[in-house]
């Protein structure tokens, strides 16, 4: 099964909407032309109920099938948002906006779910109901979790939620899946020393706040070291010192330590935060100086559902003939929010030999559309098939 003929019919249209987003990207929550187009959008398809204004900016469509004797409802989530770097592809539908660009491909992720939600609004050939999900503020805004705060899950009877990202240097159209941890959690923490600043041929006169940053780098190692089990991954990594002397003869009253924790299991990164706390106020203690630690949690693990992976592979391959083990990411992804709240599976699809994402050049690659669309119609037509 290929990928489906309706959506290569669609395809110029479809195109088409991607490159008016592409030409017209918006920053965080501000996606309000995005989110009308696309609330426009899905009511000139006949979708039975739209409700805009979720999570700020977000944008919910329901999609009923010719039956709902299975009683199940799927949801599908696509990003909106684009991202503050400013366009170098030179294309003639390139940013009109000077600072945002769509460099993560975001615009052809809501082209291809308001492709899928055309048809399927056309075809209802499926038993039960389909949710789509349009999000901003994917890029740090939190504007997945913004959408669940708001109670959409409960409210539209979410049971299932699949997302979908494109990935430069996979073939394109191709897909690739892993269960079980995918995207990594990406915490930020500030420490603040403070100590007794005073003249550095005196250091009995000073509590020295560069000593004791010294230790305090060398102690948080040991929470991947000695704290955490080998077999898990975490990264701790000291990237900012900054003392408040930059004189060669004055011990500073203050250093400032900045960083990230990177981890791939909900259990270990509460460990790396609970540590990081104790081991600031142990040094603080040992030294006698006053230890702040600020640490600010970013997106959590996003985790894929066995079953839900298992289906959304087959699914994949049934359109595109295969679908290959994908890596582990670092990076982090909002729809991790969604996977805490609900089972469900990630995907990426490949984008060719492109640009990365979130560079000036890259450019999100219209081919993937009628896999991408394709997959997600399977995702329904084959989760809840038609009585
Ligand atoms: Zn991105
Ligand atoms: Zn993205």
């Amino acid at each position: 099964m290929p990928v489906k003929n309706r959506f290569a019919e669609l395809l110029p249209e479809i195109t088409e909407w991607r490159r008016d987003l592409h030409e017209n990207p918006e920053i965080l929550f501000d996606t309000h032309r995005t989110s009308a187009i696309v609330a426009e959008k899905l009511k000139a398809f006949g979708c039975d109920e739209i409700v805009t204004g979720i999570g700020r900016t977000g944008v919910v469509g329901v999609i009923k099938g010719k039956s709902s004797g299975s009683g199940k409802v799927i949801g599908l989530r696509a990003d909106m948002d684009a991202l503050p770097i400013h366009e170098q592809t030179g294309l003639d539908y390139a940013s009109k906006t000077d600072g945002a660009m769509h460099a993560c491909g975001h615009d052809g992720h809501t082209a291809m779910l308001l492709g899928a939600a055309k048809y399927l609004s056309e075809t209802r050939n499926f038993d039960g109901t389909v949710v789509v999900i349009f999000q901003p503020a994917e890029e740090g805004g939190g504007g997945g979790k913004e959408m669940c705060d708001d109670g959409m899950m409960d409210q539209f009877g979410i049971q299932e939620v699949y997302g979908m990202h494109n990935w430069p240097g996979k073939p394109v159209g191709s897909f690739a899946i892993r269960p079980g941890a995918f995207f990594a959690a990406a915490d930020q923490f500030d420490i603040v020393v403070e100590g007794k600043g005073g003249h550095a041929a005196k250091p009995q006169e000073t509590i020295d706040s560069t000593v004791i940053a010294a230790h305090l780098v060398t102690a948080v190692q040991t929470i991947a070291s000695r704290n955490a089990d080998p077999v898990e991954q975490v990264v701790v990594s000291v990237t900012s010192i900054e003392s408040s002397s930059t004189a060669y003869n004055v011990i500073p009253q203050r250093v400032h330590l900045k960083g990230t924790v990177r981890t791939l299991n909900k259990d270990i990164r509460d460990l790396a935060e609970k540590r990081l706390g104790e081991i600031a106020q142990g040094v603080a203690a040992t030294y006698g100086a006053t230890i702040d630690l600020n640490y600010m949690r970013g997106y959590p693990v996003m985790v894929n559902s066995d079953a839900q992976t298992e289906f959304a592979a087959e699914v994949a391959a049934s359109v595109s003939g295969e679908c290959a083990d994908a890596p582990l990411v670092m990076g982090g992804e909002d729809f991790a929010f969604m996977l805490e709240e609900r089972p469900g599976a990630y995907i990426l699809v490949g984008n060719g030999d492109t640009a990365a994402v979130h560079h000036p050049e890259y450019n999100f690659n219209d081919e993937a559309i009628p896999a991408g669309c394709s997959w997600w119609a399977e995702i329904v037509e084959q989760r809840m098939p038609a009585g």
